[in-house]
């Protein structure tokens, strides 16, 4: 193995970069910027100008970068115990079960360690589920332009096809239809489907909100076939769409959920959460994994939830949340650039006219970080702590940037 002339503490981008690219495979492309440091909403890169994180590494960072609670909950548990087995009981874990049963239709937990892995325990469950009860039952519907992971099996419930592309075989039982399609759905059920299994609001696959009754009515479908639900929230949990969970909003329950990103404030989780009933399909020995649930993962969920779901914190979320839809809207009105603002909570899609590459360039140039959601969409996914100013900010460089872009 070549080590890279670089020094490794080498602190220009350049350098950086010859270092990452000798090294780590490049599935990422080239990047033009490293992070160092981060405070609530603000990042400061390696040459130490500051930024504003309207993204929040892909929606995780709810309680924005440095949360004192968070950090404070990681030091103690690391200078205690890192990591021990699931052979043993981990009493944040349990915490945490507990608390995320407390504020969702859940009754039962398994902690998995990042999205895809949440995802793949609730497709083997739902499985085994139906399989054990002498019904086998592999099917699962799933949407078109969702997005699940990137694991063999979630790529292919992801409905996508460049994230599938030169890995097949994929795997058997997924069948995809267009989202938001009561009738389509419907048609595709037949007697090997077992559930259906969507995101509240697709996220990577452009920030796409479904009708107000969509899952309302997805809910009563299962129910009139006898099959699982499983929202994917990964992405819409932890507070992002204004409520701790994107469910809430239609006045139905799942039968699985799934989360990660947003559970650990940055550290690795994920986690899968269904009814008692949905539970019984995992026995002993059915599934499991080394790291899942660790003392340190779940000791920073234990803090982020218990912050998240403390009082008063959603109610701030849905006023930051008006407060910057309403203003992208009237940035709309005067850019026929822009197509469409679309969005829930602090989950804010900007649909334009053309790719976006040229727009979230010139947003970084002006220290404001926010990321794609596909080609044309610009995605605003900002820590949910976000100020009014900070919100003005955003607004005001989105302006300036498609005035001297387009
Ligand atoms: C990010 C995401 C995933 C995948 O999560 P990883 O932690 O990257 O495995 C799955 N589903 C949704 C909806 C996501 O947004």
């Amino acid at each position: 193995m070549t080590i890279t002339q670089t020094e490794p503490d080498a602190k220009t981008i350049e350098s950086l970069q010859a270092l990452t690219d000798a090294h780590v495979i490049n599935t990422y492309g080239t990047r033009r910027l490293a992070f160092d440091r981060g405070d609530g909403c603000r990042l400061w890169d390696s040459e130490g100008n500051e930024y504003l994180d309207c993204f929040a590494g892909i929606a995780v960072a709810n309680l924005g970068h440095n949360y004192p609670a968070v950090t404070k909950a990681i030091s103690e548990q690391a200078a205690k115990l890192l990591h021990c087995s699931n052979l043993y009981y981990i009493e944040s874990q349990s915490r945490v079960a507990a608390l995320l049963c407390k504020h969702s239709f859940a009754d039962k937990w398994f902690f998995a360690n990042c999205g895809g892995t949440a995802n793949e325990a609730a497709i083997k469950l739902s499985r085994r589920y139906w399989s054990k009860r002498g019904t086998p039952k592999p099917g699962i519907l799933v949407a078109e332009q969702s997005f699940h992971g990137r694991t063999l099996a979630t790529i292919t419930a992801t409905g996508q096809p460049k994230y599938q592309e030169g890995f097949e075989p994929l795997v058997e039982g997924f069948t995809h239809v267009p989202y938001n399609d009561m009738s389509a759905l419907e048609q595709a059920i037949t007697s090997s489907t077992g559930a259906i299994m969507l995101e509240p609001i697709q996220g990577e696959g452009g920030v796409r909100v479904p009708a107000d009754d969509y899952l309302a009515q997805v809910r009563a479908l299962c129910d009139k076939y006898g099959l699982l639900l499983i929202l994917d929230e990964v992405q819409t949990g932890i507070g992002r769409t204004g409520k701790l969970f994107a469910y809430e909003h239609s006045g139905i329950a799942p039968d699985i959920i799934t989360l990660a990103k947003a559970l650990g404030n940055g550290v690795p989780i994920g986690a899968m959460g269904c009814t008692d009933e949905v539970a019984s399909g995992f026995d002993i020995g059915s599934h499991a994994t080394t790291f899942g649930g660790n003392p340190l993962c779940t000791a920073a969920a234990l803090a982020t939830l218990t912050a998240i779901t403390a009082p008063g914190f959603m109610e701030r979320v849905a006023e930051a949340s008006a407060r910057f839809i309403s203003a992208l809207q009237q940035l709309a009105n005067k850019h026929s650039a822009m197509v469409e603002v679309r969005g829930k909570g602090l989950m804010i899609g900007v649909e334009f006219r053309d790719s976006v590459a040229q727009i979230l360039h010139g947003m970084t140039e002006r220290k404001v970080i926010c990321g794609p959601a596909g080609p044309n969409v610009v995605r605003f996914v900002p820590p949910l702590i976000i100020s009014d100013d900070q919100i003005d900010r955003a607004v005001r460089t989105l302006d300036d940037v498609i005035t001297n872009v387009g």
